[in-house]
């Protein structure tokens, strides 16, 4: 089983991905570098609650 969570720019706070975790609890928010289309560049991304 698993559920998706929302991945935001860490810049711009874009919610620009969405990527499937499982579903145990998660020690710590994911973090991404994923490119983000407002800012033109990779940026980091991370998990929104
Ligand atoms: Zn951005």
């Amino acid at each position: 089983m698993t559920k998706k969570v929302v991945l935001c720019c860490e810049k711009c706070g874009s919610r620009n991905y969405t990527v499937p975790v499982s579903n145990q609890a998660q020690a710590v928010r994911l973090e991404r570098k994923k490119f983000c289309s407002h800012c033109q560049t990779h940026t980091l991304h991370k998990q929104s609650i």
